[in-house]
């Protein structure tokens, strides 16, 4: 962060604080949001976490948890009630995305807002503005970037248990279980910090990884057996899952999540994707291996991005012509696709 002292004065004394982050919120940008404002309201703030949607249930465990305020299409007075908080903040935290576009109708409410901005991403090409950033592409996780703002701002006293098993658990997702290749030694440091600080691996883990119900099991073993296409000739697999499909497993936010790494651990496979019908758009999750430009994909054509090794987009074309077009743009990455860089 350039203004570190500017920003201490900022949140020296108790303020109106609203943390906000991104559209089907995931580990990383709840925890860091829950984590964040565990420690604000330890500092003697008044927090809210706003979130643009609906989260899994996987992440409802969270200390918090029950204050965040999400706003449901199906439930109006949520949207007006976060324009208030937005309008009457002080100070607004923007969590692990980069561009206002990423939270949907909470993303004008902020642009228009008094309050102080601060954003805290590791994002590519962030969209400047927030008043302070705290902003490295290259931290694996926001959590993480949380941790060390505290970390310089010399109050590494002020975690707790709560505060570290919320930040732990971004860390944990946004490093695939400390396997992707972002994990670098600063991310096992962090950890170590958060550990010492209280957080507990194997229950983080069991309450994100292993609380599912049957009918998830269910989908994934119907995605893996009927519906995983391998494309050789560009070591491209794809899944495309459609609304009767979804509906047949009950699937809730968050089912869907991770079935797309299934493609990349088949061997020699270097893109895979997942598309899906999410009723108001068809979303789609990219993942790739190497110097393969996942985000360059998302963002030329599908209008998101993210990191060069998982990014997302969307589209507002059916799942077939969706899929259509994925298949035309494969031609014009095969070199890249086949290349083991
Ligand atoms: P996921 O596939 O898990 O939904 O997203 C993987 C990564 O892609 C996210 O961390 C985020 O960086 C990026 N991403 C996902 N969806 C979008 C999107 O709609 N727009 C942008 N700009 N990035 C996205
Ligand atoms: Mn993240």
């Amino acid at each position: 962060m350039k203004d570190l002292e500017g920003f201490k004065s900022l949140i020296s004394k108790p303020k109106k604080v609203v943390i906000v982050t991104h559209f089907k919120p995931d580990a990383d940008a709840l925890g860091s949001s829950l984590g964040l404002a565990g420690f604000l309201k330890k500092k003697g703030h008044s927090v809210q976490v706003i979130t643009p949607s609906d989260y899994p249930k996987f992440l409802h465990w969270m200390p918090g948890n029950d204050k965040v305020l999400a706003i449901l299409k199906d439930q109006p007075s949520t949207e007006q009630k976060a324009s208030e908080f937005v309008a009457n903040a002080e100070v607004i935290f923007c969590l692990d995305f980069s561009s206002l576009n990423r939270i949907h109708s909470l993303g004008e409410m902020v642009r228009n807002a008094k309050a102080t901005k601060v954003l805290i991403d590791h994002h590519l090409e962030p969209e400047h503005f927030a008043h302070y950033e705290h902003w490295d592409p290259k931290a694996a996780s926001t959590a993480g970037l949380i941790f060390d703002l505290i970390e310089i701002m010399g109050e590494k006293s002020s975690l707790d248990k709560d505060i570290a098993n919320c930040l732990y658990a971004g860390l944990l997702t946004d490093t695939g279980g400390f396997r992707h290749s972002n994990t670098t030694q600063k991310e096992f440091l962090i950890a170590s910090e958060l550990v010492g600080a209280g957080a507990n691996p194997s229950w983080v883990s069991k309450m994100i990884y292993d609380t599912n119900t049957l009918a998830r099991m269910k989908l994934t073993g119907f995605v893996l057996s009927q519906k995983l296409i391998v494309l050789p000739e560009f070591r491209t697999v794809y899944i495309c899952l459609d609304s009767d499909e979804l509906k047949q497993f009950d699937t809730k936010t968050g089912d869907t999540e991770g079935l797309v790494n299934y493609g990349l651990s088949i061997e020699g496979i270097r893109l895979s994707v997942l598309m899906y019908d999410r009723k108001e758009e068809i979303k789609l999750s990219f993942r790739s291996l190497g110097n393969f430009p996942a985000n360059e994909i998302a963002r030329k054509y599908f209008d998101g991005g993210g990191h060069r090794n998982a990014a997302g987009g969307s589209t507002k074309l059916s799942l077939e012509e969706t899929l259509k077009k994925f298949l035309s743009i494969l031609p014009e990455y095969k070199s890249q696709l086949e290349s083991d860089d």
